[in-house]
């Protein structure tokens, strides 16, 4: 009889943001397919009995192609074994999850899907922000800023203005080429923007500041993920643990909580 798959999201690295059943189906697996970004700590939840397959992007000297992700996978169920296969974060966000589904449905192998905690939400607690705020931003967009091919991002220009919140995944490799690519989307210099790399690991970093000072920042470490829109000002970060942090953040955010309005709190 044919084992079953399941994919389940690991969480953005703290070991205590798995889910209960993640970490009950890790216990109990037969075999693990993993990504890179799965963090070590939650990689030591895997039974010694268990397999444990390194198949990430950064895996060995070149990628490990998606086709053989499937081969591996529909192989070890057919093999009767329980599999667990683990993504960073939720795996149906920007975690190929889709393709696997299809994979394992064309090969007729059971599947089951557990969700994760996405690096946004992660982010947003590190550092404090609201996603969404009445009367500010009502909605939130999760999007990548690394298209398939490498495309350059949609216009931002009425998604910044409408006070939606973008979360933006795969940022791009350092300050300076986000700084471009954002500002050839169209996003206002002063919007505000946060950055939070390796959230939720001993070695999270976060910075508040806005797009025009972008260039000014050093490079950030991976992973990445950047919170933009009118919420950030909202940021509950300590001014001590932030690289950059603007003195005219902190103005308004005082003239905020003496009862003005965001909209008339600019910050650049
Ligand atoms: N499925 C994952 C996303 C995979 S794409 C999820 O739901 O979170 C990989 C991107 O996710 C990274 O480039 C980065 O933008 C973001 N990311 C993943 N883990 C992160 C972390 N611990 N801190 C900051 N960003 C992270």
């Amino acid at each position: 009889m044919n084992g079953k798959v399941y994919l389940v999201g690991a969480g953005p690295g703290d070991p205590e943001l798995l889910t209960l059943k993640a970490l009950r189906l890790l216990r109990s697996a037969d075999a693990v397919l993993h990504d890179d970004l799965v963090s070590p700590q939650i990689l030591a939840l895997v039974p010694r009995s268990a397999q444990l397959h390194d198949v990430g992007k950064r895996a060995g000297q070149k990628s490990t192609r998606q086709e053989s992700v499937h081969f591996l996978m529909i192989e070890l169920a057919r093999q009767g074994l329980n599999v667990v296969r683990l993504k960073g974060g939720d795996p149906l966000v920007f975690g190929r999850a889709g393709e696997e589904m299809q994979a394992l449905r064309d090969a007729g192998v059971e599947f089951e899907i557990v969700p994760g905690v996405t690096a946004a939400f992660t982010a947003a607690a590190a550092a404090g922000i609201p996603l969404t705020l009445r009367q500010t931003a009502s909605s939130l967009l999760i999007m990548t800023g690394q298209s398939a091919e490498d495309r350059p991002l949609p216009d931002l220009r009425p998604i910044v203005k409408s006070g939606t919140t973008i979360a933006l995944y795969m940022p791009g490799s350092n300050a300076k080429e986000t700084l471009s690519r954002l500002a050839a989307a169209g996003v206002p210099l002063g919007t505000p923007l946060a950055i939070v790399s390796r959230a939720s690991t001993p070695f999270q970093t976060m910075t508040v500041t806005t797009l025009a000072k972008l260039a000014s920042l050093s490079a950030y470490a991976k992973p990445a993920i950047l919170i933009l829109g009118e919420v950030v000002r909202r940021s509950t970060l300590d001014p001590a643990d932030v690289r950059v942090l603007r003195d005219e953040l902190l103005r308004e955010r005082n003239a905020i909580s003496a009862g003005r309005s965001l909209e008339e709190a600019p910050l650049a």
